[in-house]
C-alpha cells in the first residue's frame, strides 16, 4: 500500500485520500455560458502527464484539500503543500 503525506496530518495510508483534480485547471466562467462540450472537457478530460504531476487531493480524515506532487511513473511522492490561501 502506498502512503501519502498530508501536509496537516502527516504520513497516512492511501485509502484515506481521494483524487480531486489536476492542479492548475481553471473552472470555465461564467458557468452558465459555457457550452456542454467545454464543461464536459473541464470535468472529465485530464492531461494525465507521464512523470511529475501536480494534483489536488482530499484527505478524507481531516477534510483538507492539498496539492500533491508525484511522479506518475515511479509513484514517488515529490511533495505536498496546502492549497494557496490555506494556513498550515
Ligand atoms: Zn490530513
Amino acid at each position: 500500500m502506498q502512503r501519502f503525506p498530508c501536509p496537516f496530518c502527516g504520513l497516512r495510508d492511501e485509502t484515506e485520500f481521494h483524487f480531486a483534480v489536476e492542479a492548475g485547471q481553471a473552472r470555465p466562467e461564467p458557468a452558465g455560458a459555457v457550452s456542454d462540450q467545454d464543461w464536459s472537457t473541464y470535468l472529465y478530460e485530464n492531461a494525465s502527464p507521464k512523470g511529475p504531476a501536480r494534483e489536488v487531493w482530499l484527505h478524507l480524515t481531516c477534510g483538507e484539500y492539498f496539492i500533491l506532487t508525484r511522479d506518475t511513473v515511479t509513484r514517488e511522492v515529490i511533495g505536498t503543500e496546502p492549497l494557496p490561501g490555506v494556513a498550515e
